[in-house]
């Protein structure tokens, strides 16, 4: 009965390093918060980085992420959640990766690392066609006390926080979704909208009535979010990220999306 029992074990010891990997490593020895998956924190009410089309989470980042998992030898997982949690999810290992044209920024790399930039991104002003603002400048000028509208801990909620509400110059109000904000500006709640370019374009395409200012606010780069306590990861998802942009994936990602 003894030797049964050994056999057994012995048996089952040999499954076992059979079965191979440790739990929360992927073939290349990865440790990801799920074993075998890279998951992807976005927000996805950012065309054409990321937007639900047909039930799906689609768009630029998602395919991205999407390549940079086949190289490692992971599936990619999406996690929709506040754009408002991407950080703190990845900080706080629920997420392996945060992808949502998210700019880098030097209180954002105080919380989290960051990849090298795949993408640039330049803070926009949305404001209805007859509107009385006519470039950006007007938002800082003494007075204007304008209302602007922004989507909640974006850069265009920073930077329009220090640079007009801190300063006594006009207010910030804060939505969940850019849709949200665009949609406050539609119904005059809000005189602007500071947003991102390729999605204040998507924007204004499906309103009437909107369009962009020329000048711009700002131009920023965007970069994939990773803990700091990962650093086999952060190296790993960067020299992919770095493939992908020098054999011309990530552009000809990109121009599936944005039209030259
Ligand atoms: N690029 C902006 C930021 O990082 C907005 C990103 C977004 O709304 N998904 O704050």
């Amino acid at each position: 009965m003894k030797k049964l029992f050994a056999l057994i074990l012995a048996v089952m010891m040999v499954l076992s390093m059979l079965a191979g990997c440790a739990p929360s490593a992927s073939t290349s020895g990865l440790k990801t918060v799920e074993a075998g998956k890279l998951i992807m924190a976005t927000n996805a009410e950012f065309p054409p980085y990321e937007f639900v089309e047909g039930g799906k989470i689609t768009g630029i980042d998602v395919e991205i992420a999407d390549a940079i998992a086949k190289k490692l030898g992971l599936e990619l997982k999406i996690e929709n959640m506040e754009f408002d949690s991407i950080i703190s999810s990845v900080k706080g290992g629920k997420a392996d990766i945060g992808v949502a044209g998210m700019t880098v920024t030097p209180e954002r790399l105080e919380e989290v690392s960051f990849t090298t930039s795949y993408a640039t991104g330049v803070q926009v002003v949305i404001v209805t066609e007859n509107s009385t603002i006519t470039a950006v400048d007007d938002l800082f000028a003494e007075g204007a006390n304008h209302t602007i509208g922004v989507q909640l801990a974006t850069t265009g909620d920073l930077y329009s926080t220090w640079d007009i509400e801190d300063e006594g110059l006009g207010t910030v109000d804060r939505y969940n979704k850019g849709a949200d904000a665009v949609m406050a500006l539609k119904t005059g709640k809000v005189d602007c909208v500071i947003i991102d370019n390729e999605p204040a374009k998507a924007f204004v395409a499906e309103n009437e009535g909107l369009k962009i200012l020329d000048t711009e606010y700002a131009v920023e780069d965007y970069a994939i979010a990773i803990s700091k306590n990962n650093s086999e990861l952060l190296t790993a998802v960067d020299n992919a990220l770095k493939e992908l942009i020098k054999d011309g994936t990530v552009a000809s990602i990109v121009g599936k999306y944005i039209g030259k």
